[in-house]
């Protein structure tokens, strides 16, 4: 009769965490809770259903193992936990270290013992040390010593190629043409699945569901195909954004390393096999390094370290409550914020730039309380959570930690929009205009964005000649008699005098 039992949450589904319940199977049984809470309304139903699907499917491989599991249901996490205690009378109940402040409080508060956290590359202690080096450790910084210290990219003490960084070669607009990209991944639901769907009323989910992993096998073939079909194709394109395709070259991983199926050493690992056996080009295996040793690993070490107050940074003071529509993800008048909306209604994710350039840009213009917009990102991402999202949405997207995270805030008007992506193309409104009932909210928005933060922006140098250029504007007037209009549209609502599409620029 196993005398322990291990807590796993729904995004801990992880190898390790199976080898280390399968190696003490004699004494342990397992404990999976879906908790009612993922229901709510608010989130998005692919959340609710791919979770489900998932941990069912690590439950039933952990039984194939021989691992006892207790599988519930349950209105909360206390209430399951405390139905397991009740029947099974466990002595102790373990847990790998949870990702979130949340969870983790309620671990302690519920008497769980924490184990190591066994799911990323970066021991906090090695973090530390590097923070009393570095009190700031930029993503650079972070970036290199990762490098160095993990022998990814390296010759010797040297970065491969003589270089750290291949940006320059890696912001190459949409191509004219839209581009032809790599059909995803998909893997088509088996039977269990599909019965298990259709008794919880989630049966029009299944087509969404085949893009995304559901079990370990999966993943391993999503991140195999990925590095074969897609991040060659990564580097160049990481900037851009289209309407007609909502994965470009962009692996859509971070699903699976998120909900704990992959590892992000085997992600790293498989860059560095294919770069070295010349089926990855170097811009592109360097990119796409610095985003899984990189990016990720930098926002989940700083989130162990940064207070829960953290996220209510508001350096901005941007007040102004998250329109419903986009609550609802809604059809939307300007082509952008509409084409990003029906990724994410369709598939719960959209890529890096859709969620910067698109979201976030919108977002800080038009003034959104930061927590809602991180609080409604975080449930309507199949990849949301708190420890990715605080730095990505409050620091770099909404640059409400005034400049913690990024050295300037992400915003962008509709010219730099329709450089680099084709959404202005279907669009009613015109990117260049600033003023008038075709000026680009996003355009307008953008100046004012400059005359009404001058104040704060003054300390940040990177904005320094854009600042100054947005205040000797002769046409200041202009914009800001428009910008409460700019502000209704990209809230969703109609245009006082609406355009037409026979109005627009091609
Ligand atoms: C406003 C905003 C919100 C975001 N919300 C999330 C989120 O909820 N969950 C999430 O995992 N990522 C989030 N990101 C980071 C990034 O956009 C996604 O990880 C990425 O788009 C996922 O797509 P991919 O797997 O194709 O990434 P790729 O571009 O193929 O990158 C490979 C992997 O690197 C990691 N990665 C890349 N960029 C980042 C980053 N900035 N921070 C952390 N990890 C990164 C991801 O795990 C990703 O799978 C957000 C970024 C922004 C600007
Ligand atoms: S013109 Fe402006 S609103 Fe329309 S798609 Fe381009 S950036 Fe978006």
């Amino acid at each position: 009769m196993p005398r322990a039992t291990l807590f796993v949450f729904g995004d801990q589904l992880s190898a390790e965490v199976a080898t280390f319940a399968r190696d003490r199977s004699a004494n342990l049984r397992v404990l999976m809770i879906d908790a009612h809470h993922l229901r709510q309304a608010s989130r998005h139903p692919l959340r609710r259903a791919l979770y489900g699907l998932a941990m069912r499917a690590y439950a039933d491989e952990l039984r194939e193992a021989q691992v006892e599991v207790d599988f519930r249901s349950a209105s909360s996490f206390s209430e399951g936990l405390r139905e397991h205690l009740e029947e099974f009378l466990p002595e102790r109940v373990l847990v790998h270290q949870p990702r979130g402040r949340r969870a983790e409080r309620w671990c302690r508060d519920s008497g769980l013992e924490i184990l190591p956290d066994p799911f990323f590359l970066t021991d906090p202690d090695w973090f530390s040390d590097l923070v009393a080096r570095y009190p700031r450790v930029t993503l650079e910084t972070f970036y290199r010593h990762q490098r160095r210290r993990l022998d990814f990219l390296m010759e010797g003490s040297e970065p491969s190629g003589g270089r750290w960084n291949f940006d320059q070669e890696n912001r190459q607009p949409l191509p004219r043409d839209g581009g032809a990209w790599p059909e995803p991944w998909r893997q088509p639901l088996d039977d269990g699945e599909r019965r298990w769907l259709a008794e919880e009323g989630l049966a029009h989910l299944a087509p969404a569901l085949e893009y995304w992993p559901r079990t370990r096998e999966h993943a391993l073939h999503q991140l195999d195909d990925a590095l074969e079909r897609i991040v060659p194709f990564f580097g160049p394109y990481e900037d851009a954004a289209s309407s007609f395709n909502w994965h470009l070259a962009h692996s859509r991983l971070s699903v699976a390393l998120n909900l704990g199926l992959l590892h992000p050493r085997e992600v790293a690992e498989g860059v560095e096999t294919h770069y070295r056996a010349g089926r990855l080009p170097l811009a592109s295996a360097e990119g796409f390094m610095r985003q899984v040793i990189g990016w990720r690993e930098w926002v989940a070490a700083w989130h162990r370290r940064r207070p829960a107050s953290y996220r209510r940074s508001n350096a901005l003071e941007a007040t102004r409550a998250l329109p419903a529509s986009w609550r609802q993800l809604d059809e939307h008048p300007m082509a952008c914020l509409n084409a990003v909306f029906a990724h994410v209604r369709e598939f719960g994710w959209a890529h890096h730039i859709e969620r910067l350039m698109v979201l976030t840009n919108a977002a800080t213009l038009a003034g959104y309380d930061p927590v809602s917009v991180n609080d409604w990102m975080a449930h309507s991402f199949l990849d949301g959570a708190e420890w990715v999202m605080e730095a990505n949405v409050i620091g770099m997207g909404l640059f409400a930690d005034g400049g913690v995270t990024a050295t300037k805030p992400y915003v962008a008007g509709g010219n730099y929009l329709s450089t680099m992506t084709d959404f202005c193309r279907g669009c009613v409104f015109s990117p260049k205009e600033r003023t008038g009932s075709r000026a680009c909210p996003l355009t307008t928005l953008y100046w004012q964005f400059f005359v009404d933060q001058a104040d704060v922006l003054t300390t940040v140098h990177r904005v320094a000649p854009i600042r100054r250029a947005a205040l000797a504007r002769a046409d200041l007037p202009e914009i800001a008699a428009r910008a409460p209009e700019a502000r209704r549209l990209v809230a969703g609502e109609e245009a006082s005098g609406p355009p037409s599409l026979s109005d627009a620029t091609g």
